[in-house]
């Protein structure tokens, strides 16, 4: 297995580079950096396979300067996250408790706390390079951050075995480009209410950020896409979604926080 060290030496040169755009299992807009796109298909097709299904949410890129924990991503790679090369993919954050959201880094978590099961990650883990490499690592045996999927292999060495990957239908071609729309609810909700009252304190007058997507979040995401000249759909779709992330108060959501907690973010990747 890579460190994340020795994967930041062989990718130096993506380094602060935006990726390249990908559908990833139905999310449109996932970063990755050019020459693992069939890496990640491979991924994707091992997840549809095993029973993982569509993500809600998937997020890959980060952009410099801001590295891991706030630190600034040094030009040496010191204090950046795998997400400044768009080698990392974040899938389905806000799914569940995320462990890693809750600061239970390698102590309590177990995989009723997540949407993988073990058979999943094990399946994922057990994908090869035709030079007989594991080409993603995941970060939740160690520090129990498990969403984040990292790769794991140098640029010499992103062909898939295909013989290592179990068969799947690909998945079902459109599905639309919605990340969240009305009638949802949850920890997604939340994250995106929050950065609409970040962008104008004044757009959730009654209920706030309370989890439910109804009418009165609809509108403001309205008023949103026409303040960013988007097609006013009131559906987040990938680049509302994209646009609502430099609205970010913090990257953890509040209700997952209590007082007097310490935020701690990617303390690994
Ligand atoms: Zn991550």
């Amino acid at each position: 297995m890579a460190t994340t060290t020795q994967v930041r030496r062989w990718w130096a040169h993506r380094r602060c580079q935006r990726g390249i755009p990908i559908t990833l299992l139905g999310r449109h807009g996932v970063l990755v950096a050019p020459g693992t796109e069939q890496l990640w298909r491979a991924f994707e097709q091992t997840l549809l396979a095993t029973g993982y299904g569509l993500a809600s949410n998937i997020g890959s890129h980060r952009n410099c300067p801001a590295g891991i924990g706030g630190k600034t991503c040094e030009p040496s790679g010191k204090n950046c996250s795998l997400h400044n090369y768009d080698l990392a993919a974040d899938v389905d954050p806000w799914a569940f408790g995320n462990p890693h959201f809750r600061r239970r880094f390698g102590n309590g978590w177990d995989f009723s706390d997540i949407k993988f099961t073990e058979e999943q990650v094990r399946a994922v883990e057990a994908i090869r390079t035709t030079q007989g490499s594991q080409p993603f690592r995941w970060l939740g045996w160690a520090i129990g951050d498990t969403m984040h999927w990292q790769i794991n292999v140098p640029p010499s060495d992103v062909e898939v075995d295909w013989g290592t990957v179990p068969d799947a239908d690909p998945p079902e071609p459109e599905k639309g480009d919605e990340v969240l729309k009305r009638g949802d609810r949850g920890h997604a909700v939340t994250w995106m209410q929050q950065r609409l009252l970040n962008w104008n304190p004044d757009s959730l007058p009654r209920f706030g950020a309370d989890g439910d997507f109804g009418a009165e979040t609809e509108t403001a995401v309205v008023r949103f896409q026409q303040a960013h000249d988007l097609d006013p759909t009131g559906v987040i779709g990938s680049i509302t979604a994209t646009l609502l992330h430099d609205y970010a108060p913090t990257t953890v959501p509040a209700d997952v926080l209590r007082v007097g907690d310490t935020v701690r973010l990617e303390p690994g990747g």
